[in-house]
């Protein structure tokens, strides 16, 4: 399918990335003691509020560093190939790769030495690892990026911090559909080619501005489970633009859903052509609309329309010990 160019919505980049985690605690141990972000929200998945949503990020949440997860506890191991984002990128500062490269080798996280890769226009240095339940995440070595992380916290002292999220790479069994997307509708420019894959990125310094699209025919489809990815989210800066963005992408012959209230922004999801589901966010209006931003992800919040059942809710969701 072909997609008509000229979209009205100039792109801001990545809002966040979802993904399936199996134990809660885990999950929040390994990302606020090993890799020192912020658990910026404790509340539940809106649309089965036996789950927990955790959302780490930088000190406010904000958009563009954000990594939520879903914890089901009984979660069979998901498996990586088509259809899925296979690669979480973070950007660290230029010279912090061999501190953090030391940091996981210390704590026993089985982690690749930095190797440069082709990066589009120029080669770019990574960290690859496995969180605990397998997710991969890469550390990027990223300069000019003027976001500060989470300073200081977990051992992590601010100038190694992790500034936010730098790039996501979807696997997909062809090219070109994909691509049509994130140029035609998500207003992103080719910035470089491979032999199985490109890179898009937004124009300017936008962070986490960057989509890698590696094409592999032959590989077996993915399966969404434990230690995957569940969506991307694009921020949209306002309601309004989002609203504009929806009608482009309906008239465009997606399946989009309505625009959802998800409390710390206002949510619209579809399927790009080769299985991976997206999400355009809103910037606001952020995490401290219902707690202090010094109290953010310390007590399990709960949307007004679920507060009504809080002791039920409760009740199911497993004990979960918070930094
Ligand atoms: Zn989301």
């Amino acid at each position: 399918m072909a997609y008509r160019a000229g979209m009205s919505v100039a792109p801001h980049g990545l809002h966040h990335v979802t993904a399936i985690a199996s134990d809660p605690q885990r999950n929040v141990d390994f990302y606020t003691a090993v890799l020192g972000l912020r658990l910026v929200k404790t509340t539940v998945n809106f649309d089965n509020p036996s789950t927990y949503h955790l959302y780490y990020g930088d000190e406010a949440g904000r958009p563009s560093t954000l990594l939520t997860f879903f914890p089901w506890p009984s979660v069979p191991p998901g498996r990586q190939g088509t259809g899925l984002t296979t690669a979480t990128a973070f950007g660290v500062p230029p010279t912090s790769l061999g501190w953090w490269q030391r940091r996981l080798t210390d704590r026993g996280i089985d982690v690749d030495p930095p190797r440069d890769r082709d990066a589009g226009d120029a080669a770019e240095e990574v960290l690859t690892f496995r969180d605990p339940d397998g997710l991969v995440i890469d550390l990027v070595a990223a300069s000019g990026d003027a976001r500060s992380g989470w300073d200081g916290h977990a051992g992590v002292p601010g100038e190694h911090a992790v500034r936010g999220l730098h790039a996501v790479a979807l696997t997909e069994r062809l090219l070109e559909p994909t691509a049509g997307l994130l140029t035609g509708l998500l207003g992103m420019d080719l910035s470089g080619e491979s032999g199985t894959g490109a890179r898009f990125t937004t124009a300017g310094d936008t962070p986490a501005g960057t989509v890698d699209v590696v094409a592999d025919p032959a590989r077996n489809r993915g399966l969404q489970a434990g230690g995957t990815v569940h969506h991307v989210a694009f921020r949209a800066p306002d309601g309004e633009t989002q609203a504009r963005w929806r009608t482009e992408l309906v008239e465009a012959g997606l399946a989009v859903t309505e625009i959802l209230d998800r409390r710390y922004f206002t949510s619209i999801y579809f399927r790009e052509p080769g299985g991976v589901l997206f999400e355009i966010a809103t910037d606001q209006p952020g995490f401290a609309v219902d707690e202090p931003l010094l109290e953010l992800g310390r007590t399990l919040k709960l949307p007004p329309w679920l507060e009504p059942d809080r002791e039920t809710i409760e009740a199911a969701l497993p004990p979960l010990c918070r930094p």
